[in-house]
């Protein structure tokens, strides 16, 4: 017999368990039930996909309680584990953000969700246990299984088993019931019977005690919506999802005719903490014909939709289909285009009917389905159909459809600015004529905005254009007075002196209050858009832009006068460099060199007090 440690993290989160900072106890046997019904599945599937030789003509669940030893037995006849998966899998939190995890329950105690997104199911009967064993055999290996003992301090013990049946028990030895702490006899029959049919009837396997099975076992995509309780979906939507927290929304779907399949989709009420996480699981469970044939099957739902979670069960695809044939495979990509519209019409209603479930859904995965912008392009117009954005407007988010419907009279394209905030985009310079003449620009402050801005040319017949990008005609502009002479010298000297950073220098009809901006041009990547690229370690030429000047700002007035008087001043160039960097400073971009601005200011600043 061997004593080892618990990995760090995974004894952390056993003291958290130990000392109980879930008040629902009931749940632990959730977890195993689960996990015994994931054990029965994946022997099965390597019966019929690998060939492995195995008994599965009575695959099932079987529960025992001994109310006098104080024992509560879940054993299945699944696939088992060997001594080297029991310590790698039970003795060691192999997930990511597990640190991530206990920081942040230390703060909240309370916060059942988050457990749950980690999957720590196993550990969670150290809730309700002083003490757990676990006896396992792997299926189609030789020899002796494995027990395994822990009392959920720092360590547990392994030892061979040669007696070990093939699949997996595990053994809880229950605290004293404690019901004002919500720990109740788990060894009494019907609170056993309560739990399994709350929390486990849709388990596909039969869950015994004794001779009585306990769960129906019906399918729940297969049963009618009406007959279907919340609570009984929502049990379901954390089986499959390991989320605990309600979903926002359910779909069903049934197709009938030469290619049957039905679904099952929740739209999750919040975002999964690896939604921007490449190597985060996605994809939705597929079924053939109520048999479980995998997990995580990303071909049926694209990536922007990767938070929705659900089954998929077709009647006529092969059971021994793998994933490279399931890449191909026609009819899957028939459902995944129906899944697709399906999602979006149902986020379309949530839009129309109900703003609040809908403000919810936009702010959590809002960011991920715009994506889809890029990625989609059949179902461009649908997107942008349910996308809600900031605007100068209000305070809430507007659909196109709604800016359009406002649009002043004789606008003909959308407006919008990028940045990094609200505040920034809001206060650039590049809006001051727009505010001024009451034109309603659009914020984009997501990441994914740069891009797919880029990819969509006009929503409506509308273009959509940036107010920091090309020369803006705005409508009424006739109505300004032209400015007082001749800015082309100016313009010229100021071409020259700054020609490493601009491409060009005009006036500007978009400023009101500020002396200048920096403006890209039509053809040419945003700034940002520049940066991101050489994040991701694409170099590329940079990208030069043009300043705008406002004639009627007394700097650039009196910039003009000076250049008159004595083109040679030996202040001008210095003037032209600060003029420059502050309408960089102002649309939050970055000083190539800030103390050599903060020096050619301060000098300046010195002669004025
Ligand atoms: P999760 O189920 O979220 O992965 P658990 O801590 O409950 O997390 O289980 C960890 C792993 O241990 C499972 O993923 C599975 O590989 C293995 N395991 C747990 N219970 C069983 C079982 N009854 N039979 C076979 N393997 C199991």
């Amino acid at each position: 017999m061997e004593t080892l440690e618990f990995q760090a993290e995974a004894r952390q989160l056993l003291q958290l368990m130990v000392h109980s900072i879930y008040s629902n106890k009931d749940i632990f046997l959730r977890e195993l039930i689960s996990n015994a019904s994931d054990a029965l599945d994946k022997l099965r599937l390597a019966a019929l996909q690998d060939g492995l030789e195995a008994d599965t003509s009575d695959l099932h669940i079987e529960i025992e309680a001994d109310a006098e030893a104080r024992t509560l037995t879940v054993r299945d006849n699944g696939i088992g584990m060997t001594r080297e998966e029991v310590v790698d899998l039970i003795g060691t939190i192999a997930k990511s953000g597990t640190a991530e995890l206990l920081a942040k329950l230390k703060e909240a105690k309370e916060s059942p969700e988050l457990i749950g997104q980690f999957g720590v199911g196993f550990y969670s009967t150290f809730m309700v246990a002083d003490k757990v064993e676990l006896v396992t055999r792997k299926a189609g290996t030789e020899g002796h299984g494995t027990r395994w003992e822990s009392t959920g301090e720092g360590t547990y013990t392994i030892d061979d088993d040669p007696d070990a049946p093939v699949g997996t028990s595990v053994t809880v030895h229950l605290r004293p019931k404690d019901e004002e702490d919500q720990l109740f006899d788990y060894a009494d029959e019907w609170k056993i019977k309560e739990i399994v049919k709350r929390y486990s009837d849709f388990i596909s396997f039969p869950i015994r005690k004794g001779e009585e099975t306990l769960n129906s076992m019906k399918a729940l995509w297969a049963r009618p919506r009406s007959e279907v309780s919340d609570d009984e979906y929502h049990q379901f939507y954390r089986h499959i999802s390991h989320d605990w927290s309600d979903p926002l929304e359910i779909i069903n779907m049934r197709a009938e005719g030469t290619f049957e399949y039905e679904a099952l989709l929740f739209l999750p009420s919040r975002a999964p903490h690896d939604l921007f996480q490449r190597d985060a699981r996605r994809g939705l469970q597929l079924y053939v014909k109520r048999v479980f044939i995998m997990d995580d099957s990303k071909e049926l739902i694209p990536d922007y939709l990767r938070f929705v979670k659900g089954v998929v069960d077709a009647a006529d695809l092969s059971l021994n289909i793998s994933r490279e044939i399931l890449q191909q495979d026609r009819h899957i990509q028939m459902i995944r285009r129906r899944l697709v519209k399906k999602v979006l019409s149902t986020i379309k209603d949530l839009l129309a009917n109900n703003p609040e479930k809908y403000a919810t859904f936009w702010r959590e995965f809002g960011k991920a389905v715009k994506e889809g912008l890029l990625n989609d392009p059949d179902n461009q117009k649908a997107i942008l159909d349910v996308a809600t954005f900031s605007s100068t407007y209000g305070t809430e988010p507007t659909t196109l459809a709604a800016y359009v419907e406002r649009m002043k009279e004789g606008q003909e394209e959308i407006y919008y600015l990028t940045g990094e905030s609200r505040s920034q985009v809001e206060n650039s310079p590049h809006m001051e004529a727009f505010q001024a003449q009451g034109y309603e620009v659009l914020i984009l402050t997501d990441p994914v905005d740069e891009i797919w801005v880029e990819a969509v040319p006009d929503y409506d017949g509308k273009k959509l254009q940036s107010v920091a990008r090309g020369s803006v005609d705005l409508p009424d502009d006739e109505d300004k007075p032209e400015p007082e002479g001749d800015f082309a010298p100016l313009l010229t000297f100021l071409k020259d002196r700054l020609e490493e950073n601009v491409k060009e220098v005009r006036l500007s009809h978009r400023l009101t209050t500020s002396a200048a901006c920096l403006v890209s041009d039509t053809d040419d990547i945003t700034p940002t858009l520049e940066k991101m690229y050489r994040a991701m370690g694409q170099e590329g030429p940079r990208v030069k832009r043009i300043l705008e000047l406002n004639p009627n700002h007394p700097l650039v007035s009196g910039l003009r006068a000076a250049h008159e008087r004595d083109a040679a001043d030996a202040a001008l160039p210095e003037t032209a460099e600060l003029l420059y960097g502050t309408a960089l400073l102002a649309e939050g971009g970055d000083l190539e060199d800030p103390a050599r601005f903060a020096k050619l200011l301060a000098d300046r600043l010195a002669r004025t007090v």
